[in-house]
C-alpha cells in the first residue's frame, strides 16, 4: 500500500507533535507515525512545560495527538515503526512495518525526521527499577524536586566533574559515583571537595531499595551509601538505522546535523528536537524546534511548488 501526502513526521513526541500540528494549520497533508517507545515513558511528571508543569509525560503526548488528529489534513499512526526512507527522484518514500501486519509506505516531498534519542546505561541490575522515580538523567527536568537532599550521580563519561558541578546547584550532599570508569581529575575532585562534593571511585553493584524507593547505591565490595535518589550520565542512541539509504550527515555524536531551520543537507529531509545537536534537552525545546521546522518545510514546498 503505497499513499502519497506533503509530508511524513516521524516520532511523534513533543518535536514531531508539533511539527505536524503547525504543518497541517498550514493545509498540508500530514502523516505523524510513531513506533510506540516514548524515552521519557519511564517518569510519572514531567516538568518545565510552560502551563503542562508536573504532567504525565503520556498525557502530553496523548493531547497532542488529538490537538493534531483533529485537523483534516491530519493522519495519526500510532506503535508503527518506520523501518526506511528512501528516494525516488524528488520524492522521499517512508516505509513502516506495522507489528504482525503488512509492510505500509507513504510518498511525500519533505520528511521530519523527528526520533529522538535512545539511553545507554550503566549496567547496573536494579538499575531500571528506579530510573524516572528515584534516578533521573535530566537536571533541569527534575533537579527541583531533590533539592538538599542526599542524591548520587552516578555515570561512565568524562564531563562527570562538570555535571556534578550543576547538580550541586540543586544538592551540595551529593557524591559522585565513577564505577571505576568515569573520569573525574584529582584537580576537579579538589575543586567539588570544596563545595562537599565527595567522588566515590570504588566499582558499583547496583541500586540499593525496595517498592518504597531507592535508598542507596551498592558497591562491589558490599558496602551500601545511602541516598535518596539521583541523577544517571547515560550516553546516548540515536537509532536511526531506517536512514542509511540517505546517509545524511551527522555529528560525532550520531546526531543529525542541520541548519538553523531543521534543514538537513538531503534535499527533502528535516530534523527536530533531541535527535538533532546538541542532543538530549526539553520537552518545550524539543517542542519549539519541530514548530520552527514545519514553517521551512511549508516554506520550501511552496517555493518547490512555484519552481517545479
Ligand atoms: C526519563 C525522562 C524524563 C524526562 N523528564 C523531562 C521533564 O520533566 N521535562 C522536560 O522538559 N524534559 C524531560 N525529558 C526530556 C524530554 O523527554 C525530551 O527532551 C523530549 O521528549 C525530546 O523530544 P523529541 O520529540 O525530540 O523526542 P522523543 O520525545 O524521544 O520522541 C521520539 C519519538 O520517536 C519515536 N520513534 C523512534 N524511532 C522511531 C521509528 N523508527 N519509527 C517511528 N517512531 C520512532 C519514539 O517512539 C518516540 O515517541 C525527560 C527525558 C527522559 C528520558
Amino acid at each position: 500500500m503505497s499513499t502519497a501526502v506533503d509530508v511524513v513526521v516521524i516520532g511523534a513526541g513533543p518535536a514531531g507533535l508539533s511539527a505536524a500540528l503547525n504543518l497541517v494549520r498550514a493545509r498540508r497533508e500530514v502523516v505523524l507515525i510513531d513506533g510506540g517507545r516514548p524515552r521519557n515513558a519511564a517518569t510519572l511528571a514531567s516538568h518545565g512545560f510552560l502551563s503542562r508543569d508536573g504532567i504525565s509525560p503520556l498525557e502530553l503526548r496523548k493531547l497532542g495527538r488529538e490537538e493534531v488528529a483533529a485537523y483534516p489534513g491530519a493522519t495519526v499512526v500510532d506503535r508503527v515503526p518506520v523501518t526506511a526512507v528512501e528516494r525516488d527522484g524528488d520524492v522521499l518514500i517512508v516505509r513502516a512495518q506495522p507489528r504482525g501486519g503488512e509492510a505500509v509506505e507513504w510518498r511525500a516531498g519533505a520528511v521530519v525526521i523527528a526520533t529522538g534519542l535512545t539511553e545507554v546505561m550503566p549496567s547496573l541490575p536494579s538499575l531500571r527499577a528506579f530510573y524516572g522515580t528515584a534516578l533521573h538523567s535530566c537536571m533541569a527536568c527534575d533537579g527541583y524536586e531533590y533539592a538538599d537532599r542526599p542524591i548520587a550521580l552516578i555515570g561512565e563519561t568524562d564531563d562527570l566533574a562538570e555535571q556534578a558541578l550543576l547538580l550541586s546547584s540543586w544538592s551540595r550532599d551529593l557524591i559522585v559515583f565513577t564505577n571505576a570508569v568515569g573520569v573525574v581529575s584529582a584537580a576537579d575532585e579538589e575543586r567539588l571537595a570544596a563545595l562537599g562534593v565527595r567522588v566515590e571511585r570504588r566499582a558499583v553493584a547496583d541500586i540499593a531499595g525496595d517498592r518504597s524507593g531507592m535508598t542507596g547505591v551498592q558497591l562491589a565490595d558490599g558496602e551500601v551509601i545511602a541516598r535518596d535518589g539521583g541523577f544517571l550520565r547515560p550516553r546516548y542512541a540515536t537509532g536511526l538505522e531506517y536512514l542509511q539509504a540517505l546517509a545524511p550527515e551527522t555529528d560525532a555524536g550520531g546526531l543529525l546535523v542541520v541548519d538553523a531551520e531543521g534543514r538537513t543537507a538531503v534535499p527533502g529531509l528535516y530534523a527536530a528536537g533531541d535527535a538533532t545537536p546538541p542532543g538530549p534537552q526539553q520537552l518545550i525545546v524539543a517542542a519549539g524546534a519541530g514548530a520552527r521546522t514545519a514553517s521551512a518545510v511549508h516554506r520550501d514546498l511552496l517555493r518547490a511548488a512555484l519552481d517545479g
